[in-house]
């Protein structure tokens, strides 16, 4: 560790010590099976699930967060990410929630100073792993790697079952008495593929967030579906890896190009989404997701810096079939042939592709289970979102009988409908994971409340010891020779 990392710790066990974090446990111990019954489990140990495992630990609770992932590689940032720095601005307190040396910009300071950082344009995206990395071991928070969770059992008595694989091997049980799914972006399902993609040989295709090897596609002609973020970053690394040629194919005439959503964020907008109606909501959420969030500038440019990148607006494929050594793609703009695509089409919430809650998705209640939207604004990533209670927890649908199934909850992206944009991006996640902390910290004390009442009853600390007044008879002489 650098000195100026240790002396940022030093400072940081100060802050939290004058804000005496973390409360010391005040849950009641429990077990099952002779195994720790966790408080909370949390499912995913990225961004989302450090910041609700540091909120938690704050506030007393006992917690455990499981991630597939090996140590350090939590997320897409050091894995499938392939942009060069972050889009988010660097200035952002991520995180830290509310604790100024849990910042980035305090961790990079500690390391580079102040002059560094202000010559710093944008986060580069491997450095803000390391911050993570760093942000977890300097909290020394309760993460398992390696441990994938399976399968998920609400049971009627209060506690929720995890199997929990772990490094491939075969799963344990585990238990909880709430368990929080903070599987990221693509956490309730998977990929957003075009029909035609599933019927083509899978060596001639990826999904942008696949682990794809892009040295492989050095000298091929590549297309590249969408006019996002990722597709662009996709397109650069196909290009840098050294790709005859780049075609971007997108739908849309032009790229958008104002970020609705940075254009509504502000501390109302964080903190009231979730208390809007469902009008509102939808309203919103329909207009953001129509409007289209523009790549960002600077990754735009990394593709049109390449001669051999060439973008084609207004274009939808029609279809793809493979013949004749490549792929031939039909597009309302006509033929191309190419050998290789990567859809940067987005994820969507697709049950199946999560085998962790093929027992409770049948349950959980969706958006379009309860919610008609106005006609012209259906959206189908809108009607597929859970549609989640006011602790974040999942509901059933109606005829449904899943117990305990309330004591499952989200906090990744799909639930942005119901909660608004605390679900996971870097704006708005120390709220959302404080918010979910004050609630889950809540709703266990109010379902132990004769544990708690009994304790105050048995709480027997004197505060006051009995010598340090003497009493006196209320007709003392003293009042008697008054009158
Ligand atoms: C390429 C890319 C770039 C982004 N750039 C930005 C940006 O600049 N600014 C911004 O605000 N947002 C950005 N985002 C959006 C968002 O901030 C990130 O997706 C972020 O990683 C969300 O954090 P998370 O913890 O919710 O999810 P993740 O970081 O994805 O973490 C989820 C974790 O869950 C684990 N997991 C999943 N299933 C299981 C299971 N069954 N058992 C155990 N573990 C499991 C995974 O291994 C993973 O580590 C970006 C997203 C992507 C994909």
């Amino acid at each position: 560790m650098t000195a100026g990392l240790a002396a940022l710790a030093a400072r940081l066990a100060d802050e939290l010590a004058f804000l005496q974090l973390p409360a010391p446990r005040w849950t009641p111990a429990g077990e099952h099976d002779g195994a720790p019954v966790a408080d909370v489990a949390i499912v995913g140990a990225g961004m989302t699930g450090l910041a609700l495992a540091a909120a938690l630990v704050q506030r007393g609770v006992s917690v455990v967060a499981y991630d597939e992932a090996p140590a350090g590689l939590e997320g897409p940032w050091a894995t499938t990410a392939r942009m060069e720095t972050l889009r988010s601005p660097k200035q952002l307190a991520g995180p830290a929630l509310g604790i100024p040396s849990l910042t980035f910009r305090a961790w990079f300071e500690a390391q580079f100073g102040r002059e560094q950082w202000d010559a710093l344009d944008k986060i580069p995206r491997l450095q803000w792993m390391d911050y993570l990395r760093w942000y977890r071991e300097v909290l020394a928070l309760p993460v398992r790697n390696g441990h994938r969770v399976i399968d998920l059992r609400p049971r009627r008595d209060g506690l929720v079952e995890l199997a929990v694989e772990r490094d491939g091997g075969t799963a344990t049980r585990a238990w909880a008495r709430r368990v929080v799914v903070a599987t990221g972006r693509a956490g309730l399902g998977g990929p957003a593929l075009p029909a035609y993609a599933e019927a083509l040989p899978r060596t001639r295709w990826a999904h942008s967030s696949d682990d794809n090897d892009y040295a492989g596609l050095a000298g091929l002609r590549v297309g590249v579906v969408g006019a996002g973020a990722s597709a662009m970053d996709s397109a650069a690394t196909a290009l840098e890896a050294g790709a005859a040629h780049v075609h971007l194919l997108v739908r849309r005439a032009d790229l958008p190009r104002i970020n609705k959503g940075k254009g509504a964020g502000n501390p109302g907008f964080v903190a009231g989404y979730a208390r809007l109606s469902d009008d509102w909501k939808w309203r919103i959420r329909h207009y953001i997701n129509t409007q289209q969030v523009p790549p960002p500038r600077n990754s735009t440019q990394r593709v049109s810096r390449h001669a051999n990148a060439h973008f084609h607006l207004g274009v939808s494929i029609v279809d793809v079939d493979e013949r004749e050594g490549a792929l031939q793609v039909r597009t309302s703009a006509g033929s191309i042939e190419l050998d290789f695509l990567i859809f940067a089409t987005g994820f969507k919430v697709d049950w199946r592709q999560r085998p962790m809650l093929r027992r409770i998705a049948p349950c959980i209640r969706i958006w379009k289970d309860r919610y008609a939207p106005p006609a012209g604004d259906e959206d189908v990533e809108l009607a597929e979102s859970p549609d989640l209670g006011a602790e974040f927890e999942f509901q059933a649908r109606a005829g449904a009988d899943c117990p305990g199934l309330d004591r499952v909850h989200c906090l990744s992206y799909p639930a942005t409908l119901s909660l608004g944009v605390i679900t996971g991006d870097i704006p708005a996640i120390s709220e959302g994971a404080l918010q979910l902390a004050d609630k889950l910290a809540g709703l266990l004390y109010a379902e132990d409340i004769e544990h708690h009442y009994a304790r105050m009853e048995r709480y027997d600390e004197p505060e006051i010891l009995g010598d340090e007044w003497v009493a006196e008879p209320l007709a003392s002489p003293v009042s008697a020779a008054s009158k």
